[in-house]
């Protein structure tokens, strides 16, 4: 051991000590790093533990495999599939608002951690990770987009690549309410992206993954998917998001 790692091992054991690390939830006192503690992990509310059918495109609830949902005849799709990890509960909006309005951006590194252990397959399908870019005016705010460093964490951990050069957000919008009608939040966020033209052949072909944190409507990530297959020819786009609102 060197006098390096002997130094980082007493600095780290005195700032646990005055800073002591507690579980964001439960508040119990933590011995590792992480932000929550493992029976708190155990009671967040995934989406895969019930064996239920989701529609592929907007996750609602279907009777069986066959069945053809609604929102089937109201929209049309850009992506091929969208899972997410969480049901969007009371918890899991905590977490969320935790990770994005209070500068807690360690809980993205838990966040990421806990989605690639269970949807390891499914990830591992892709060549390219992204995450649906902010406008600048918020990152400017927040300081970071929870959405990207998730993705980076995942990219690293399966070593795929994070691709956050392609795609760039030009219009400033407002969070798209789910209460709004849909052509409302379809006219709020058109041509919201532009891909960047010199990016285009590292696209080609590829099985593209794009992270994001709330799938409401699916409007922002299926106008990025537009913005994606109309410029080039992937082979398939799906979302992998946090939690289904
Ligand atoms: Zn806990
Ligand atoms: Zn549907």
């Amino acid at each position: 051991m060197n006098a390096f790692s002997i130094y980082k091992i007493i600095l780290d054991n005195i700032i646990s000590f005055i800073f002591p690390n507690h579980c964001m939830l439960c508040g119990i006192l933590m011995q590792s790093k992480k932000i929550i503690c493992i029976e708190c992990i155990n009671k967040l509310p995934f989406k895969h533990k019930d064996k239920y059918i989701f529609c592929k495109y907007c996750g609602n609830l279907l009777v069986d495999d066959d069945a053809k949902c609604k929102c089937m005849s109201n929209n049309s799709y850009y992506f091929d599939e969208m899972k997410a990890a969480f049901y969007y509960d009371d918890v899991m909006k905590y977490i969320i608002h935790q990770m994005k309005f209070d500068g807690r951006y360690r809980i993205c590194f838990d966040i990421a951690n806990i989605i690639s252990f269970y949807y390891k397959d499914y990830i591992q399908e892709h060549d390219i990770i992204m995450s649906v870019p902010l406008n600048k005016i918020r990152i400017r705010d927040r300081g970071y987009n929870q959405s990207d460093i998730i993705a980076q964490v995942i990219a690293k951990k399966f070593i795929i690549n994070f691709d956050n050069k392609s795609i760039k957000r030009i219009k400033n919008t407002k969070q798209l309410s789910k209460s709004k009608d849909i052509v409302a939040r379809l006219d709020i966020i058109k041509d919201a992206f532009v891909i960047d033209k010199k990016y285009i052949n590292t696209l080609k072909n590829k099985n593209i993954l794009l992270i994001d944190d709330i799938f409401t409507t699916g409007t922002t990530v299926n106008e990025l998917s537009k913005t994606i297959s109309k410029n080039v020819n992937v082979n398939k786009i799906n979302i992998l998001a946090i939690a289904k609102a």
